[in-house]
Formats: structure tokens, C-alpha cells, sequence
């Protein structure tokens, strides 16, 4: 450490004096028995904590980093572009990083597909612009009744108002659900309506729905939505915040059932996990019918002060290099290979009721045993993940299901250590 000696106590002070932290009961976190960590250094799939403790980034902060923390091409491409210009407004000027990152995200897709990208800052914004954009085209294109989405059971596509409207889970949105779009909700293709004159677009977490559990789609799913769509002429979003960037094993989720979304929504991996940035590609389809004059009123209005940012956007485009030179896509396969083998040493854990695997990235749900659930107010998962801490993981659990999401840099003995780190969480918790 440098000269100056941080006063971590007074800084976890401070914090609970004046900090509200997301989706946190803050009695408990305020708490005087409670010591929240605070984490000050990453490197690869390692974090440090105040007391120097280290852990493997279990969840990859929430789900956004690829990489690994601190990675030299990430922290020197931003670095570059502070050099030149931290931020300028997208509203009016455009800027290098951002025209660049535009292109080459549309390259990701076959030609004349997804062509047209509109940025925002978090995957919510991204789910925001989709369902505006969608709702606007049929307003300009004659068919304004077309103003209802159908959503899915236990989705979850953020917490702005228009992205918890397409929500699924009632903890999180259920109080505003008044105030919200109208949505018609299904648990799976099989309730899709046969009359679909009133609707804009479905939405959908290709291939894994993440904020239910980690919860797998039946294979076939996504082209049979598409065929639906492309039947009844709705649009299909692909909210792809957390799947994209090769966390399913593919560059993005929908290429593994060979369909192509009308929005495509990006965010957490977007910049590697280093910045807030996000983007909803769409098609030329979409684009055109908001072409016309001033007076028309076809221009969409929509934006935000840090839309386009250039770090953010050096940083998305370091993250592409990333994978193009450093083979990441290959480099993963055997790793996948891998949790998949140490994640099977807890199949038979008397705890472990079930194990949902996509890709990079798992759910282990616990129980009572295999058929009962943790009444859900013993917080199981949250004490496991907590108790796996003393043994160097870091993660969260969504309800009763631990998650298991590390960068793409975690080694092999890192992968087994996160995975015994879980069967101790679990046996501290579950005895
Ligand atoms: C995290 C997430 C969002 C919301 O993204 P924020 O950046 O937290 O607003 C939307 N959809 C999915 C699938 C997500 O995982």
C-alpha cells in the first residue's frame, strides 16, 4: 500500500450511514454485527478485500465480467481514449469509439440482419429503446392498436419502468404493476395466442432465464418463438444482457438455435464488465419507418447524457479484440467441459436438489432434500454463499439457487476450488 493508509472502518462507517445499496434489505445490511465487504483490488477472476482476503469472482460481479478484472488491454484502452476525451454527447457529434463499436457489433451478424445499433448505459435502457422503438414502428406503420408485449413467467428484463413491466417476478415489480405496459404473460410458447393483432413484440432471455434460478429453456424454444413471430408478423426481442458476449458457450445465445431477433438487447458484457454501457441492435425494417421530415414526427425520442460514451465504447471494443486474438470463444469450451465435470461431484449432495448448466454458467439449486425446497425465508442460499466466502468464493445465489458465473480467465484449479468452496457453503448451512 502507498503512503496514504485508507481508514477502512470508517469507510464501512460512512457507507452505513449514507449508502442504500441495490435489491438489499438495509436493516440487516446497517447492522451493527453486519461487516460488509469491501472489495479493493481484482486480478483475473481474483478480488482482494480491505483485510487482503481474496476470493474468485463467483458470479463475475453480477454477471458482467468476461476477462477477468484489471485485464491490460481493457485497463490500456481506456486509458488511451482518457487521454484524448473522457465524454462528448452522441446528441448532435459523433465520436470514433462509438461509430467503430457500432460497426463491428453489426459484423457479429450475418449481413443485412441486425444493421443499426442504438446505444444506451445498462441492460435495462437496452430492454427500454426495444420495447419504444417497438411500439413507435407500429404506431408509423398504421397499426397503433399493436401496443401489447407478451413476456414470460419469471423473466427478468431490469428495473427501469418499461423493462419490470415485461417482468416476471412479483418481488421485484409487483407493486408498480399498475403503473406498468400492458404485458400478457405466458410460461411457455405453448400459451402463445393464437390472435396476435393487438400485440408488438414478444420478449425473451434466450436459452436461460437468469434472475429465475438459472433456468434452462426446453432446446427448440427460440425457433419456435421465432416461427410464431414470423406467422403472426410480431416482433421478437432477445434480451441477451446476460448471455451474450460467449457466456453460453456461443458469441451470442441465439446462434445456437440458428434465429435472428428483430432487437437484440447487450449490456453487462458489452465492456468487458468495466463500464456501464448497453446497446439494442435492430434491422433496417425498423429503422426505415422512422425516416421522414422534421414534421412527420417519426424520430424517436429517446436518449441519455452518456449515451455513446467513448470510454465505455473503447472499452466494448477492446473487449471484441479480446475475443479475436485471444481465441476466447475456443478457449472456453474445454473450461465449460470442465464445471461441467466438478459441478457433477455435487449431484449426489443429499442438499442438492438440482443442476442447470448453460455454458459458462450454472445454478445450483439446494433443498431439504432432493424433492422439498428451504422455505424461502431461511435465506439457504444467501447463508451458503456467504459461508462459501471462508472458502475463497464469492457469489450470490438467486433464492435457494447458488450461482456459479466466473470469468472466462478462471483456471482449472480455480474452478475446482470454487466448486468445493459451494459444498462447504452448502454443508455449513444445510447440516
Ligand atoms: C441484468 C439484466 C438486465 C438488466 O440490466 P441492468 O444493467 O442491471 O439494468 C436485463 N436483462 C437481463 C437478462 C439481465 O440479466
Amino acid at each position: 500500500m502507498g503512503a496514504m493508509v485508507t481508514n477502512f472502518d470508517t469507510l464501512i462507517a460512512a457507507d452505513k450511514a449514507h449508502s442504500w445499496h441495490p435489491f438489499t434489505q438495509m436493516r440487516a445490511w446497517c447492522d451493527p454485527s453486519h461487516e460488509p465487504l469491501l472489495l479493493v483490488e481484482g486480478n483475473g477472476a481474483i478480488l482482494r478485500d480491505s483485510k487482503g482476503r481474496e476470493y474468485i469472482d463467483g458470479n463475475s460481479s453480477i454477471w458482467t465480467n468476461l476477462h477477468g478484472h484489471n485485464h491490460p488491454r481493457l485497463n490500456a484502452a481506456i486509458r488511451g481514449q482518457l487521454e484524448k476525451v473522457a465524454h462528448v454527447s452522441f446528441l448532435g457529434t459523433t465520436n470514433a469509439p462509438a461509430t467503430s463499436l457500432a460497426e463491428r457489433l453489426c459484423a457479429l451478424f450475418p449481413a443485412d440482419t441486425l444493421t443499426r445499433v442504438f446505444f444506451s448505459d445498462d441492460g435495462s435502457t437496452a430492454i427500454e429503446v426495444a420495447l419504444k422503438m417497438a411500439v413507435q414502428y407500429w404506431q408509423l406503420t398504421g397499426r397503433p392498436e399493436r401496443c401489447d408485449f407478451i413476456a414470460f413467467d419469471r423473466a427478468y428484463h431490469g428495473d427501469t419502468a418499461g423493462a419490470a413491466s415485461v417482468g416476471g417476478i412479483s418481488t421485484f415489480h409487483g407493486r408498480f404493476s399498475g403503473m406498468h405496459f400492458p404485458v400478457r404473460r405466458i410460461g411457455s410458447v405453448s400459451e402463445l395466442p393464437t390472435e396476435a393483432d393487438s400485440i408488438a413484440a414478444v420478449i425473451v432471455e434466450p436459452l436461460v432465464q437468469g434472475s429465475a434460478g438459472m433456468r434452462l429453456w426446453p432446446t427448440g424454444m427460440l425457433r419456435e418463438l421465432r416461427a410464431w413471430c414470423d406467422r403472426h408478423d410480431v416482433f421478437l426481442i432477445l434480451d441477451e444482457v446476460m448471455t451474450g458476449f460467449g457466456r453460453t458457450g456461443t458469441m451470442f445465445a441465439c446462434e445456437q438455435e440458428e434465429i435472428i431477433p428483430d432487437f437484440l438487447c447487450l449490456a453487462k458484457g458489452l465492456s468487458g464488465g468495466y463500464l456501464p454501457l448497453a446497446a439494442t441492435l435492430t434491422t433496417e425494417r425498423v429503422f426505415e419507418q422512422f425516416l421522414g421530415e422534421p414534421e412527420e414526427q417519426k424520430t424517436l425520442y429517446y436518449g441519455h447524457s452518456y449515451t455513446g460514451n467513448p470510454l465505455g465504447c473503447a472499452a466494448a471494443l477492446a473487449n471484441l479484440d479480446i475475443f479475436r486474438d485471444e481465441e476466447v470463444l475456443a478457449n472456453l469450451q474445454p473450461r465449460i467441459a470442465l464445471m461441467r465435470k466438478y459441478l457433477s461431484q455435487l449431484a449426489d449432495h443429499p442438499h442438492v436438489r438440482d443442476i442447470r448448466q448453460c455454458g459458462f454458467l450454472a445454478g445450483i439449486e439446494i433443498g431439504i432434500d432432493k424433492r422439498t425446497p428451504f422455505p424461502w425465508t431461511e435465506l439457504r442460499g444467501a447463508r451458503a454463499c456467504v459461508a462459501a466466502r471462508a472458502h475463497g468464493l464469492l457469489t450470490r445465489p438467486v433464492l435457494d439457487t447458488i450461482v456459479l458465473m466466473p470469468p472466462y480467465c478462471t483456471t482449472e484449479d480455480q474452478l475446482e476450488q470454487a466448486v468445493s468452496a459451494i459444498r462447504q457453503g452448502i454443508d455449513a448451512v444445510c447440516g
